[in-house]
């Protein structure tokens, strides 16, 4: 086992797989000279960025400026994301009640409900709702084409079988493990959910189900206050830093693929459990979350398995800052195509 030390300092020592590139490949304004060997299969669809009023407390715009850096950084060429369509109602009734997702599709969506989300329930927070959706569902089948796939959205964990929750429409990794099963794609799948709240819906669809095993870490006094239980609950606390997240996390991951045999990993990446967070209440630094990212996608890798990953929450309101915190589980990804 990898000790959090050797984690932390991996970034820097990791070659990165790199060839001269004979065509210039203009990406935002300026040639590359470099380009990988092969692309990171990378999801994303305009519809992401939802309309929100200016004051919203949800950063919307870090969807946008999280495409536009990967294309800056060169892990994306212009026109190079692969783009879902959004999702139908009868992929997403895969894992929600048929009555909330008709309410969500045709807008009436209760006021209660819609608080209870967090979003004014318009047409674009719908679409958004349905593109996030099967952009999971994408990024997973090209994990399982590929070995690793990322979305730029995805990881909506709040939402529970009867309806959403938490800045959560509909939970993406539910519908897509859904559809995926209902295609007989896949038969047993493992979510290992990092993002700093608990992984209240996810666990919800899938109570009950063997074949899906539920796995949260997450900051234990943090939203939601009532918690569904997951197969395997870490509740950490408030504070917990790089080194302590590493060693508890890498003490625990191995083991749980050995012993539930996955066909496929969905990784729930969310950035909140950064120290500038405003909704986290851990302490992990920038290498921290990509020492995270960086044992998580090996450890499944090295397992012989496909990780679909997903970006999951993240609070600051810098969204430059934001959207590159994000870019980091991208730019980790990239090291294991
Ligand atoms: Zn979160």
């Amino acid at each position: 086992m990898r000790l959090a030390t050797e984690l932390l300092t991996a970034a820097d020592t990791r070659a990165t797989r790199l060839r001269p590139c004979r065509s210039a490949l203009g990406v935002a304004g300026h040639c590359a000279l470099y380009a990988p060997v092969m692309a990171l299969p990378i999801v994303h669809n305009p519809n992401y960025n939802a309309d929100l009023p200016r004051d919203h407390r949800f950063p919307i715009g870090k969807f946008r400026r999280l495409a536009e850096i990967l294309m800056e950084d060169g892990l994306v060429a212009p026109g190079g994301f692969h783009v879902p369509a959004p999702a139908s109602a009868n992929w997403v009734a895969l894992a929600h009640d048929r009555t909330y997702v008709d309410q969500v599709f045709d807008g009436s969506v209760p006021p209660k409900i819609a608080r209870e989300i967090g979003f004014p329930m318009n047409e674009t927070v719908a679409m958004r709702a349905r593109c996030a959706v099967a952009g999971t569902l994408l990024t997973a089948r090209l994990a399982l084409e590929h070995g690793i796939a990322c979305n730029t959205a995805g990881g909506s964990h709040h939402a529970r079988k009867q309806h959403g929750a938490g800045f959560c429409v509909f939970n993406d990794v539910g519908v897509a493990l859904g559809v995926l099963r209902a295609d007989a794609e896949i038969e047993r799948a493992l979510i290992v959910d990092c993002d700093v709240h608990q992984g209240d819906g996810t666990a919800d669809i899938f109570h009950d189900d063997p074949e899906v095993f539920t796995f949260s870490m997450h900051a234990e006094k943090n939203y939601p206050v009532r918690k569904v239980p997951s197969d395997l609950d870490i509740g950490l606390p408030d504070g917990t830093g790089d080194t302590d997240y590493l060693d508890i996390l890498s003490a625990n991951l191995p083991g749980l693929i050995d012993r539930h045999r996955p066909d496929i990993v969905f990784y729930n990446a969310g950035v909140d459990p950064h120290h500038a967070d405003r909704l986290g209440r851990l302490a992990l630094s920038d290498a921290g979350l990509q020492a995270r990212d960086r044992l998580v996608i090996e450890t499944v890798r090295e397992a012989g398995l496909p990780v679909v990953c997903v970006i999951g929450g993240g609070y600051s309101t810098d969204i430059e800052a934001l959207a590159r915190r994000h870019a980091g589980l991208h730019h980790v990804a990239a090291e294991f195509v």
